[in-house]
């Protein structure tokens, strides 16, 4: 974990933090003291941050202990200045339960607003609440830090469901559509309205449009931008990984296969097999028993090896036992999962017992190069 630091393990689930998280706590420190502030304005305003960073690992506690109800493991949590990210192992298939999984963080953030309110209810009996900025003194400390505390997690709610990717907005706008639609639809969709919410972020902060209510200021131009061209991005990233889990489990060994090779016979001689090699474009071959069994592959460096040493004899004391065979309905990801640690170059198809064609090693290479590059 280059760069990033473990806070803590609970649930199983380590927490870092990147290394630029005390780069902000030295600013506004640094701040705070070029601005002469009284201590307890800056304990005040580092009680913040803290609280905040808090706020948003719980939030990412939220996704991944929901996450855990459905089987999927988390990676770890990570915290960086712009916020906080769960790394889910996968995300969990049916679309109910990621919409789960994705509304879990802001309800956690709505569990703490709610929580603030029983607060203030209790210690603030009938309009004492007044919290006032102009500074912070010990008389009006706790106040003011449940204020900011509350507005931070109303921030973060909205910030959150703003329905594009990677916000968790966006995961319940395409599980949700999903749920009528299929994922790959939903998705679609969701990355279109991903995409259109950064437009107008982009095309708001060019032209200075009051988004927020007032005008843009200078500050808020560059991150609108910013925020605009990256959630476009992961938009895109989205669908593109989406489309592609699609075709990894839609392609299918008979969409690969090859149906006409060439048989080799564990019976036959290995000068058959050099020939047969030499002879077309084949390079590794099944081999079989007289009784049309398939048993193992003659691979090419072997077959290279037999013919410059001029061996002799059967091909029955050189061929590799097969380790593994494929039927045609077998999705490619699983033929992937099945083959990419094998050394073997080919594997028979079966259908009933039959061997039906022939996926070299080079075509599910060539197919996940292809998928993978879009
Ligand atoms: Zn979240």
């Amino acid at each position: 974990m280059f760069r990033s630091f473990r806070l803590f393990k609970l649930a199983g689930i380590p927490v870092y933090i990147h290394w630029t998280f005390f780069l902000l706590i030295a600013f506004v420190i640094f701040q705070s003291i070029s601005a002469s502030e009284s201590m307890i304005q800056l304990g005040f305003e580092l009680l913040v941050l803290l609280s905040v960073f808090a706020c948003v690992t719980m939030h990412e506690y939220g996704h991944a202990l929901t996450a855990k109800r459905y089987g999927v493991s988390t990676q770890d949590i990570i915290l960086s200045p712009i916020g906080g990210v769960a790394r889910l192992n996968h995300l969990p298939e049916k679309p109910k339960h990621e919409l789960f999984v994705a509304i879990a963080g802001p309800l956690v953030n709505v569990a703490i607003i709610l929580l603030i309110l029983l607060t203030v209810f209790v210690f603030y009996p009938a309009d004492s609440f007044n919290p006032g900025f102009e500074s912070i003194s010990a008389s009006n400390f706790f106040e003011n830090y449940l204020f900011v505390l509350q507005y931070i997690n109303v921030m973060l709610v909205l910030f959150n469901l703003i329905p594009a990717f990677p916000m968790d907005g966006g995961r319940v706008l395409r599980s949700l559509l999903a749920m009528k639609l299929g994922r790959l639809k939903a998705t679609r969709i969701a990355a279109f309205i991903g995409q259109g919410i950064a437009v107008i972020f982009i095309v708001s902060a060019i032209f200075k449009y009051p988004i927020l209510g007032r005008p843009v200021s200078t500050v808020e131009q560059f991150t609108l931008s910013i925020i605009g061209l990256f959630v476009f991005s992961m938009a895109r990233a989205e669908l593109n990984s989406v489309t592609a889990e699609n075709k990894v489990n839609t392609i299918k060994a008979s969409d690969l296969m090859v149906r006409q090779f060439t048989h080799l016979y564990k019976t036959d001689s290995t000068d058959f097999a050099v020939s047969q090699h030499n002879a077309g474009i084949e390079r590794d071959f099944l081999v079989f028993t007289p009784d049309n069994q398939v048993i193992g592959t003659l691979n090419n460096e072997i077959i290279q090896f037999i013919a410059s040493r001029g061996i002799t004899g059967l091909v029955a004391s050189y061929y590799t036992p097969m380790p593994t065979t494929l039927t045609p309905d077998e999705p490619l990801k699983s033929i992937a999962g099945k083959t990419s640690n094998l050394p073997t170059q080919l594997f028979p198809v079966l259908e009933n017992d039959k061997v039906v064609g022939v996926v070299y090693k080079r075509a599910v290479e060539q197919q996940l190069k292809e998928i993978f590059r879009t």
